[in-house]
Protein backbone atom coordinates (compact mmCIF):
# COMPACT_ATOMS: atom_id res chain seq x y z
CA UNK A 1 0.00 0.00 0.00
CA UNK A 2 2.74 2.05 0.83
CA UNK A 3 4.20 1.60 -2.70
CA UNK A 4 0.85 2.46 -4.87
CA UNK A 5 -1.35 4.19 -2.28
CA UNK A 6 -3.21 5.87 -5.73
CA UNK A 7 -4.31 2.35 -7.05
CA UNK A 8 -7.44 1.35 -5.01
CA UNK A 9 -8.81 -1.43 -7.48
CA UNK A 10 -5.25 -3.03 -7.80
CA UNK A 11 -4.76 -2.51 -3.77
CA UNK A 12 -8.43 -4.03 -4.11
CA UNK A 13 -7.81 -7.39 -6.29
CA UNK A 14 -4.47 -8.14 -4.20
CA UNK A 15 -6.28 -7.91 -0.87
CA UNK A 16 -8.20 -10.48 -2.45
CA UNK A 17 -5.81 -12.55 -3.81
CA UNK A 18 -3.98 -12.75 -0.41
CA UNK A 19 -7.18 -13.09 1.37
CA UNK A 20 -7.44 -16.48 -0.44
CA UNK A 21 -3.49 -17.18 0.30
CA UNK A 22 -2.63 -17.06 3.29
CA UNK A 23 -4.28 -20.28 4.78
CA UNK A 24 -2.89 -22.01 1.72
CA UNK A 25 0.82 -20.79 1.97
CA UNK A 26 0.61 -21.40 5.60
CA UNK A 27 -0.17 -25.20 5.08
CA UNK A 28 2.43 -25.25 2.37
CA UNK A 29 4.98 -23.25 3.12
CA UNK A 30 7.37 -23.56 0.30
CA UNK A 31 5.11 -21.09 -1.20
CA UNK A 32 6.28 -18.35 1.18
CA UNK A 33 10.22 -19.09 -0.38
CA UNK A 34 12.24 -16.99 -2.47
CA UNK A 35 9.95 -13.32 -2.34
CA UNK A 36 7.41 -15.42 -4.54
CA UNK A 37 4.53 -13.54 -3.55
CA UNK A 38 6.58 -10.15 -3.78
CA UNK A 39 7.48 -10.61 -7.21
CA UNK A 40 3.62 -12.03 -8.21
CA UNK A 41 2.44 -8.63 -7.13
CA UNK A 42 4.53 -6.75 -9.04
CA UNK A 43 4.21 -6.43 -12.25
CA UNK A 44 6.93 -7.53 -15.19
CA UNK A 45 6.81 -4.47 -17.23
CA UNK A 46 4.45 -1.59 -17.83
CA UNK A 47 4.56 0.56 -20.86
CA UNK A 48 2.54 4.13 -21.03
CA UNK A 49 2.54 5.96 -23.78
CA UNK A 50 1.20 9.52 -25.76
CA UNK A 51 -1.25 8.99 -28.21
CA UNK A 52 -1.67 11.99 -30.42
CA UNK A 53 -4.41 12.04 -32.95
CA UNK A 54 -6.71 14.04 -35.35
CA UNK A 55 -10.22 14.43 -35.07
CA UNK A 56 -13.02 15.03 -38.17
CA UNK A 57 -13.15 18.80 -37.73
CA UNK A 58 -9.24 18.87 -37.95
CA UNK A 59 -8.54 19.28 -34.32
CA UNK A 60 -5.96 17.73 -32.30
CA UNK A 61 -6.31 15.40 -29.09
CA UNK A 62 -3.99 13.53 -26.75
CA UNK A 63 -4.47 10.87 -24.87
CA UNK A 64 -2.80 8.58 -22.33
CA UNK A 65 -2.29 4.36 -23.18
CA UNK A 66 -0.85 1.87 -21.21
CA UNK A 67 0.20 -2.00 -21.41
CA UNK A 68 0.43 -3.69 -17.95
CA UNK A 69 2.60 -6.81 -18.94
CA UNK A 70 2.19 -8.48 -15.27
CA UNK A 71 3.26 -12.16 -16.03
CA UNK A 72 4.83 -14.20 -18.35
CA UNK A 73 5.67 -17.11 -16.49
CA UNK A 74 3.18 -19.51 -18.21
CA UNK A 75 3.23 -18.26 -21.70
CA UNK A 76 3.35 -15.10 -23.50
CA UNK A 77 1.31 -12.13 -21.79
CA UNK A 78 -2.16 -12.17 -22.99
CA UNK A 79 -5.36 -9.66 -22.06
CA UNK A 80 -7.55 -6.88 -23.60
CA UNK A 81 -7.16 -3.59 -24.43
CA UNK A 82 -10.01 -1.45 -22.70
CA UNK A 83 -10.88 1.76 -24.25
CA UNK A 84 -12.85 4.10 -21.88
CA UNK A 85 -12.33 7.18 -19.87
CA UNK A 86 -12.22 5.54 -16.78
CA UNK A 87 -9.14 3.74 -17.75
CA UNK A 88 -5.81 4.28 -15.54
CA UNK A 89 -2.97 2.66 -14.40
CA UNK A 90 -4.92 1.27 -11.31
CA UNK A 91 -7.47 0.09 -13.72
CA UNK A 92 -4.87 -2.09 -15.80
CA UNK A 93 -2.64 -3.04 -13.11
CA UNK A 94 -5.99 -4.66 -11.74
CA UNK A 95 -7.24 -6.54 -14.70
CA UNK A 96 -3.29 -7.49 -15.77
CA UNK A 97 -3.28 -8.94 -11.92
CA UNK A 98 -6.41 -10.98 -12.51
CA UNK A 99 -5.68 -11.75 -15.42
CA UNK A 100 -2.56 -13.98 -15.25
CA UNK A 101 -4.62 -15.88 -12.51
CA UNK A 102 -7.52 -16.31 -14.72
CA UNK A 103 -5.60 -17.03 -17.80
CA UNK A 104 -3.91 -20.12 -15.39
CA UNK A 105 -7.38 -21.81 -14.80
CA UNK A 106 -7.46 -21.97 -18.22
CA UNK A 107 -5.24 -24.47 -18.64
CA UNK A 108 -3.94 -22.88 -21.80
CA UNK A 109 -0.77 -21.37 -21.54
CA UNK A 110 -1.09 -18.06 -21.51
CA UNK A 111 0.64 -15.18 -19.19
CA UNK A 112 -1.37 -12.15 -18.09
CA UNK A 113 -1.62 -8.66 -19.17
CA UNK A 114 -3.88 -5.79 -19.63
CA UNK A 115 -3.82 -2.25 -21.53
CA UNK A 116 -5.91 0.62 -22.76
CA UNK A 117 -6.63 3.83 -22.86
CA UNK A 118 -8.45 6.87 -21.52
CA UNK A 119 -9.83 7.65 -24.66
CA UNK A 120 -13.51 7.66 -24.76
CA UNK A 121 -15.01 6.24 -28.24
CA UNK A 122 -18.81 7.57 -27.32
CA UNK A 123 -20.04 10.09 -30.43
CA UNK A 124 -16.69 9.53 -32.01
CA UNK A 125 -16.80 8.77 -35.81
CA UNK A 126 -15.58 5.65 -37.30
CA UNK A 127 -13.24 7.41 -38.93
CA UNK A 128 -12.02 9.29 -35.64
CA UNK A 129 -11.78 5.63 -34.32
CA UNK A 130 -9.91 4.08 -36.70
CA UNK A 131 -7.18 6.89 -36.71
CA UNK A 132 -6.92 6.69 -32.79
CA UNK A 133 -6.31 2.81 -32.97
CA UNK A 134 -3.44 3.42 -35.82
CA UNK A 135 -1.97 6.05 -33.23
CA UNK A 136 -1.98 3.80 -30.94
CA UNK A 137 -0.50 0.90 -32.60
CA UNK A 138 2.15 3.63 -33.76
CA UNK A 139 4.17 2.47 -29.82
CA UNK A 140 2.00 -0.44 -28.91
CA UNK A 141 3.47 -2.66 -31.91
CA UNK A 142 7.19 -2.53 -30.91
CA UNK A 143 5.65 -4.52 -28.07
CA UNK A 144 4.02 -6.99 -28.80
CA UNK A 145 4.23 -10.60 -30.85
CA UNK A 146 2.61 -14.10 -31.10
CA UNK A 147 5.09 -15.59 -28.58
CA UNK A 148 5.21 -12.01 -26.77
CA UNK A 149 2.46 -10.07 -25.86
CA UNK A 150 -1.20 -11.13 -27.73
CA UNK A 151 -3.72 -8.38 -26.81
CA UNK A 152 -7.68 -8.93 -27.30
CA UNK A 153 -10.72 -6.61 -27.30
CA UNK A 154 -12.59 -5.59 -23.42
CA UNK A 155 -14.44 -2.62 -22.60
CA UNK A 156 -14.79 -0.03 -25.80
CA UNK A 157 -13.18 -2.40 -27.81
CA UNK A 158 -14.53 -4.79 -30.05
CA UNK A 159 -14.63 -6.70 -33.09
CA UNK A 160 -13.96 -3.35 -35.01
CA UNK A 161 -11.47 -1.60 -32.91
CA UNK A 162 -9.43 -5.34 -32.82
CA UNK A 163 -9.63 -5.05 -36.50
CA UNK A 164 -7.85 -1.06 -37.10
CA UNK A 165 -4.95 -1.98 -34.42
CA UNK A 166 -4.66 -5.63 -36.17
CA UNK A 167 -4.09 -3.88 -39.22
CA UNK A 168 -1.43 -1.25 -38.39
CA UNK A 169 0.28 -4.11 -36.27
CA UNK A 170 0.77 -5.91 -39.65
CA UNK A 171 1.52 -2.73 -41.69
CA UNK A 172 4.40 -1.96 -38.92
CA UNK A 173 5.69 -5.02 -38.85
CA UNK A 174 6.11 -6.81 -41.94
CA UNK A 175 4.27 -9.27 -40.85
CA UNK A 176 0.66 -11.25 -41.14
CA UNK A 177 0.33 -12.31 -37.82
CA UNK A 178 -1.54 -9.41 -36.48
CA UNK A 179 -0.60 -10.85 -33.19
CA UNK A 180 -4.65 -9.90 -31.73
CA UNK A 181 -7.21 -12.13 -30.91
CA UNK A 182 -10.61 -11.16 -31.59
CA UNK A 183 -10.34 -10.86 -34.73
CA UNK A 184 -12.48 -10.82 -37.70
CA UNK A 185 -12.93 -14.36 -39.41
CA UNK A 186 -11.52 -13.04 -42.67
CA UNK A 187 -8.26 -12.61 -40.65
CA UNK A 188 -7.27 -15.33 -38.80
CA UNK A 189 -10.16 -14.89 -36.20
CA UNK A 190 -12.30 -17.75 -34.33
CA UNK A 191 -15.73 -18.79 -34.66
CA UNK A 192 -17.53 -18.08 -31.24
CA UNK A 193 -14.67 -15.47 -29.80
CA UNK A 194 -17.44 -13.45 -30.02
CA UNK A 195 -19.96 -15.22 -28.10
CA UNK A 196 -17.45 -17.00 -25.79
CA UNK A 197 -17.28 -14.48 -22.28
CA UNK A 198 -20.92 -14.44 -21.75
CA UNK A 199 -21.59 -18.42 -22.89
CA UNK A 200 -18.81 -19.46 -20.76
CA UNK A 201 -20.75 -17.75 -18.23
CA UNK A 202 -23.89 -19.59 -18.55
CA UNK A 203 -21.90 -22.81 -18.51
CA UNK A 204 -20.10 -22.11 -15.28
CA UNK A 205 -23.20 -20.96 -13.74
CA UNK A 206 -24.78 -24.69 -15.09
CA UNK A 207 -22.12 -26.44 -13.15
CA UNK A 208 -22.55 -23.69 -10.53
CA UNK A 209 -26.51 -24.70 -9.78
CA UNK A 210 -26.16 -28.71 -10.93
CA UNK A 211 -24.26 -28.95 -7.69
CA UNK A 212 -27.59 -27.45 -5.90
CA UNK A 213 -29.82 -30.29 -8.35
CA UNK A 214 -31.16 -27.29 -10.02
CA UNK A 215 -31.07 -25.54 -13.84
CA UNK A 216 -31.64 -22.80 -15.37
CA UNK A 217 -34.72 -23.83 -17.11
CA UNK A 218 -37.69 -21.06 -15.69
CA UNK A 219 -35.25 -19.73 -13.55
CA UNK A 220 -35.49 -15.46 -13.28
CA UNK A 221 -32.71 -13.99 -14.09
CA UNK A 222 -31.02 -10.21 -14.43
CA UNK A 223 -27.89 -9.19 -16.16
CA UNK A 224 -26.03 -5.63 -15.68
CA UNK A 225 -24.61 -4.00 -18.84
CA UNK A 226 -25.56 -4.38 -22.51
CA UNK A 227 -22.30 -4.79 -24.22
CA UNK A 228 -20.38 -8.20 -25.56
CA UNK A 229 -20.30 -9.44 -22.45
CA UNK A 230 -24.30 -9.15 -21.70
CA UNK A 231 -25.16 -10.00 -24.89
CA UNK A 232 -24.19 -12.91 -24.70
CA UNK A 233 -24.97 -14.19 -21.66
CA UNK A 234 -28.36 -13.13 -22.15
CA UNK A 235 -28.51 -15.22 -25.81
CA UNK A 236 -27.27 -18.44 -23.68
CA UNK A 237 -28.97 -18.27 -20.76
CA UNK A 238 -32.58 -17.48 -22.56
CA UNK A 239 -31.68 -20.76 -24.69
CA UNK A 240 -31.06 -22.77 -21.34
CA UNK A 241 -34.84 -21.82 -20.33
CA UNK A 242 -34.24 -19.14 -18.04
CA UNK A 243 -36.02 -15.61 -18.50
CA UNK A 244 -34.02 -12.42 -18.44
CA UNK A 245 -35.13 -9.44 -17.09
CA UNK A 246 -32.76 -7.00 -17.09
CA UNK A 247 -29.67 -5.20 -18.99
CA UNK A 248 -28.37 -1.69 -18.39
CA UNK A 249 -25.45 0.87 -19.35
CA UNK A 250 -24.41 3.96 -17.65
CA UNK A 251 -27.83 5.81 -18.37
CA UNK A 252 -29.87 3.20 -16.48
CA UNK A 253 -31.77 -0.43 -16.44
CA UNK A 254 -34.11 -1.62 -18.56
CA UNK A 255 -36.36 -3.39 -16.94
CA UNK A 256 -38.56 -6.30 -18.64
CA UNK A 257 -41.24 -8.70 -16.75
CA UNK A 258 -42.23 -10.44 -19.82
CA UNK A 259 -38.12 -11.84 -20.90
CA UNK A 260 -36.19 -11.45 -22.96
CA UNK A 261 -36.73 -13.06 -26.58
CA UNK A 262 -34.48 -13.55 -29.36
CA UNK A 263 -36.19 -10.90 -31.99
CA UNK A 264 -35.49 -8.33 -28.59
CA UNK A 265 -31.93 -9.51 -28.18
CA UNK A 266 -31.60 -8.51 -32.14
CA UNK A 267 -33.01 -5.36 -31.79
CA UNK A 268 -30.63 -4.45 -28.48
CA UNK A 269 -27.71 -6.08 -30.77
CA UNK A 270 -29.00 -3.10 -33.41
CA UNK A 271 -28.63 -0.70 -31.05
CA UNK A 272 -25.48 -1.51 -29.03
CA UNK A 273 -23.56 -3.01 -32.03
CA UNK A 274 -24.57 -1.30 -35.49
CA UNK A 275 -26.09 2.10 -33.88
CA UNK A 276 -23.38 2.67 -31.15
CA UNK A 277 -26.47 3.64 -29.16
CA UNK A 278 -27.66 3.82 -24.93
CA UNK A 279 -29.61 1.12 -23.43
CA UNK A 280 -32.72 3.88 -22.77
CA UNK A 281 -33.14 3.92 -26.94
CA UNK A 282 -33.44 0.22 -26.85
CA UNK A 283 -36.17 0.60 -23.89
CA UNK A 284 -37.62 3.20 -26.27
CA UNK A 285 -37.78 1.08 -29.52
CA UNK A 286 -39.49 -1.55 -27.76
CA UNK A 287 -41.41 0.48 -25.36
CA UNK A 288 -39.80 -1.27 -22.02
CA UNK A 289 -40.11 -0.01 -18.63
CA UNK A 290 -36.66 2.20 -17.78
CA UNK A 291 -35.03 3.32 -14.72
CA UNK A 292 -32.46 6.03 -15.14
CA UNK A 293 -29.84 5.57 -13.35
CA UNK A 294 -30.09 2.72 -11.98
CA UNK A 295 -28.83 -0.38 -11.61
CA UNK A 296 -30.72 -3.91 -11.89
CA UNK A 297 -29.94 -5.27 -8.32
CA UNK A 298 -33.53 -4.58 -6.78
CA UNK A 299 -35.24 -6.62 -9.24
CA UNK A 300 -35.67 -10.20 -7.46
CA UNK A 301 -33.99 -12.99 -9.32
CA UNK A 302 -33.07 -16.34 -8.73
CA UNK A 303 -29.62 -15.85 -10.07
CA UNK A 304 -27.88 -12.19 -10.80
CA UNK A 305 -25.17 -12.27 -13.41
CA UNK A 306 -22.99 -8.52 -13.93
CA UNK A 307 -21.75 -7.91 -16.44
CA UNK A 308 -20.92 -4.01 -17.08
CA UNK A 309 -17.67 -3.00 -14.71
CA UNK A 310 -15.68 -3.13 -12.00
CA UNK A 311 -17.40 -2.20 -8.44
CA UNK A 312 -20.89 -2.01 -10.06
CA UNK A 313 -22.18 -4.33 -6.97
CA UNK A 314 -21.95 -2.71 -3.11
CA UNK A 315 -22.75 -4.42 -0.21
CA UNK A 316 -26.41 -2.99 0.22
CA UNK A 317 -26.79 -4.13 -3.71
CA UNK A 318 -25.84 -7.62 -2.24
CA UNK A 319 -27.71 -7.49 0.90
CA UNK A 320 -31.32 -6.56 -1.26
CA UNK A 321 -30.41 -9.53 -3.50
CA UNK A 322 -30.06 -11.47 -1.03
CA UNK A 323 -33.28 -10.39 1.09
CA UNK A 324 -35.53 -11.28 -2.11
CA UNK A 325 -33.85 -14.56 -2.29
CA UNK A 326 -30.95 -15.20 -4.73
CA UNK A 327 -29.47 -18.25 -5.23
CA UNK A 328 -26.74 -17.72 -7.49
CA UNK A 329 -24.34 -14.73 -8.68
CA UNK A 330 -21.86 -14.93 -11.24
CA UNK A 331 -19.95 -12.46 -12.66
CA UNK A 332 -19.60 -12.13 -16.08
CA UNK A 333 -17.68 -8.40 -15.59
CA UNK A 334 -13.87 -8.29 -13.98
CA UNK A 335 -14.51 -7.25 -10.08
CA UNK A 336 -17.97 -6.19 -10.58
CA UNK A 337 -18.74 -7.05 -6.58
CA UNK A 338 -17.06 -5.02 -3.68
CA UNK A 339 -14.96 -6.85 -1.45
CA UNK A 340 -18.00 -6.45 0.92
CA UNK A 341 -20.71 -7.84 -1.20
CA UNK A 342 -18.64 -10.58 -2.06
CA UNK A 343 -18.22 -11.02 1.99
CA UNK A 344 -22.07 -11.00 2.03
CA UNK A 345 -22.83 -13.36 -0.60
CA UNK A 346 -20.29 -15.91 0.83
CA UNK A 347 -21.46 -15.66 4.12
CA UNK A 348 -24.72 -16.22 3.18
CA UNK A 349 -23.34 -19.32 1.55
CA UNK A 350 -24.87 -18.85 -2.10
CA UNK A 351 -23.39 -20.34 -5.18
CA UNK A 352 -21.42 -16.81 -6.12
CA UNK A 353 -18.10 -17.26 -8.37
CA UNK A 354 -15.65 -14.38 -9.10
CA UNK A 355 -15.20 -13.16 -12.64
CA UNK A 356 -11.82 -14.77 -12.57
CA UNK A 357 -13.34 -18.15 -12.74
CA UNK A 358 -16.67 -17.89 -14.76
CA UNK A 359 -15.64 -14.89 -17.16
CA UNK A 360 -12.65 -16.89 -17.98
CA UNK A 361 -14.35 -18.39 -21.43
CA UNK A 362 -13.15 -15.32 -23.44
CA UNK A 363 -9.75 -15.71 -23.05
CA UNK A 364 -10.03 -19.59 -23.20
CA UNK A 365 -11.21 -19.03 -26.80
CA UNK A 366 -8.39 -16.63 -27.67
CA UNK A 367 -5.88 -19.24 -26.76
CA UNK A 368 -8.47 -21.67 -28.87
CA UNK A 369 -8.05 -19.00 -31.30
CA UNK A 370 -3.77 -18.59 -31.07
CA UNK A 371 -3.84 -22.11 -31.63
CA UNK A 372 -5.72 -22.35 -35.17
CA UNK A 373 -3.68 -19.36 -36.00
CA UNK A 374 -0.53 -21.24 -35.19
CA UNK A 375 -1.80 -24.24 -37.15
CA UNK A 376 -3.42 -22.24 -40.11
CA UNK A 377 -6.43 -24.22 -39.70
CA UNK A 378 -9.99 -22.58 -39.05
CA UNK A 379 -12.05 -24.91 -36.17
CA UNK A 380 -15.85 -25.71 -36.96
CA UNK A 381 -18.27 -24.05 -34.81
CA UNK A 382 -18.99 -26.81 -32.43
CA UNK A 383 -15.41 -28.09 -32.10
CA UNK A 384 -14.29 -24.30 -30.57
CA UNK A 385 -17.67 -24.32 -28.21
CA UNK A 386 -16.98 -28.21 -27.37
CA UNK A 387 -13.91 -26.74 -26.03
CA UNK A 388 -14.90 -23.99 -24.08
CA UNK A 389 -17.71 -25.86 -22.58
CA UNK A 390 -14.83 -28.48 -21.57
CA UNK A 391 -12.66 -25.80 -20.20
CA UNK A 392 -15.33 -24.38 -18.15
CA UNK A 393 -15.74 -27.58 -16.12
CA UNK A 394 -12.40 -28.28 -16.24
CA UNK A 395 -12.52 -24.35 -14.40
CA UNK A 396 -15.49 -25.12 -11.81
CA UNK A 397 -13.88 -28.76 -11.05
CA UNK A 398 -10.53 -26.78 -10.41
CA UNK A 399 -12.60 -23.95 -8.24
CA UNK A 400 -14.63 -27.23 -6.35
CA UNK A 401 -11.54 -29.08 -5.72
CA UNK A 402 -9.69 -26.24 -4.13
CA UNK A 403 -12.36 -23.81 -2.73
CA UNK A 404 -14.57 -26.85 -0.57
CA UNK A 405 -15.30 -26.30 2.55
CA UNK A 406 -17.22 -27.37 5.04
CA UNK A 407 -20.93 -29.24 4.37
CA UNK A 408 -20.81 -29.21 0.90
CA UNK A 409 -20.11 -25.06 0.98
CA UNK A 410 -17.80 -24.04 -2.35
CA UNK A 411 -16.04 -21.17 -1.73
CA UNK A 412 -15.48 -20.26 -4.91
CA UNK A 413 -12.82 -17.20 -4.60
CA UNK A 414 -10.98 -19.03 -2.61
CA UNK A 415 -10.66 -22.06 -5.20
CA UNK A 416 -10.30 -19.83 -8.45
CA UNK A 417 -7.44 -18.22 -6.45
CA UNK A 418 -5.62 -21.33 -4.77
CA UNK A 419 -5.82 -23.12 -8.56
CA UNK A 420 -4.43 -20.46 -10.31
CA UNK A 421 -1.81 -19.00 -8.20
CA UNK A 422 -0.63 -22.86 -7.53
CA UNK A 423 0.20 -22.94 -11.57
CA UNK A 424 1.19 -19.49 -11.70
CA UNK A 425 4.07 -20.11 -8.25
CA UNK A 426 4.98 -23.83 -9.96
CA UNK A 427 6.34 -22.05 -13.23
CA UNK A 428 8.11 -18.93 -11.62
CA UNK A 429 9.54 -21.24 -8.95
CA UNK A 430 10.87 -23.62 -11.54
CA UNK A 431 12.66 -20.83 -13.66
CA UNK A 432 14.69 -19.00 -10.88
CA UNK A 433 14.43 -15.97 -9.55
CA UNK A 434 15.33 -13.03 -11.82
P1 LIG B 1 -18.50 -3.53 -23.66
O1 LIG B 1 -17.79 -2.24 -23.85
O2 LIG B 1 -18.95 -4.30 -24.84
O3 LIG B 1 -19.73 -3.34 -22.67
C1 LIG B 1 -19.58 -2.77 -21.41
C2 LIG B 1 -20.95 -2.50 -20.86
O4 LIG B 1 -20.86 -2.05 -19.50
C3 LIG B 1 -21.66 -1.40 -21.63
O5 LIG B 1 -23.02 -1.71 -21.68
C4 LIG B 1 -21.39 -0.18 -20.74
O6 LIG B 1 -22.32 0.85 -20.90
C5 LIG B 1 -21.54 -0.80 -19.39
N1 LIG B 1 -20.94 0.05 -18.37
C6 LIG B 1 -19.69 0.57 -18.33
N2 LIG B 1 -19.53 1.32 -17.24
C7 LIG B 1 -20.71 1.29 -16.58
C8 LIG B 1 -21.18 1.86 -15.38
N3 LIG B 1 -20.38 2.61 -14.62
N4 LIG B 1 -22.46 1.59 -15.02
C9 LIG B 1 -23.28 0.81 -15.77
N5 LIG B 1 -22.88 0.24 -16.92
C10 LIG B 1 -21.62 0.48 -17.31
O7 LIG B 1 -17.49 -4.42 -22.76
P2 LIG B 1 -17.50 -5.99 -22.50
O8 LIG B 1 -18.88 -6.52 -22.53
O9 LIG B 1 -16.46 -6.60 -23.34
O10 LIG B 1 -16.94 -6.03 -21.00
C11 LIG B 1 -17.78 -5.97 -19.85
C12 LIG B 1 -17.02 -6.50 -18.65
O11 LIG B 1 -16.62 -7.86 -18.90
C13 LIG B 1 -15.73 -5.75 -18.32
O12 LIG B 1 -15.54 -5.80 -16.92
C14 LIG B 1 -14.67 -6.61 -19.00
O13 LIG B 1 -13.39 -6.44 -18.41
C15 LIG B 1 -15.22 -7.99 -18.73
N6 LIG B 1 -14.73 -9.05 -19.60
C16 LIG B 1 -14.85 -8.97 -20.96
C17 LIG B 1 -14.40 -10.01 -21.75
C18 LIG B 1 -14.62 -10.03 -23.22
O14 LIG B 1 -14.35 -11.08 -23.83
N7 LIG B 1 -15.11 -8.98 -23.83
C19 LIG B 1 -13.69 -11.17 -21.17
C20 LIG B 1 -13.71 -11.20 -19.72
C21 LIG B 1 -14.18 -10.15 -18.99
P3 LIG B 1 -21.92 2.22 -21.61
O15 LIG B 1 -21.90 1.89 -23.07
O16 LIG B 1 -23.01 3.15 -21.20
O17 LIG B 1 -20.56 2.63 -21.06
Amino acid sequence: EARDPNQPEFLQAVHEVMGSLWGFIAANPRYAEAGLLERLVEPERVIQFRVSWTDDKGETHTNRAFRVQHSSAIGPFKGGMRFHPTVNLSVLKFLAFEQTFKNALTTLPMGGGKGGSDFDPKGKSRGEVMRFCQALMIELYRHLGPDTDVPAGDMGVGGREVGFMAGMMKKLSNNAACVFTGKGLSFGGSLIRPEATGYGLVYFVQDMLARRNMSLDGLRVSVSGSGNVAQYTVEKAMELGAKVVSVSDSSGTVIDEEGFTREKLAVLMDVKNVHYGRASDYAERLKLRFEPGQRPWSIPVDVALPCATQNELSRDDALLLLKNGVKCVAEGANMPSTLEAVDAFNSAGILYAPGKASNAGGVATSGLEMTQNAERLPWERDEVDNRLRMIMRDIHENCVRYGSRDAGFVNYVDGANIAGFVKVADAMTAQGVY
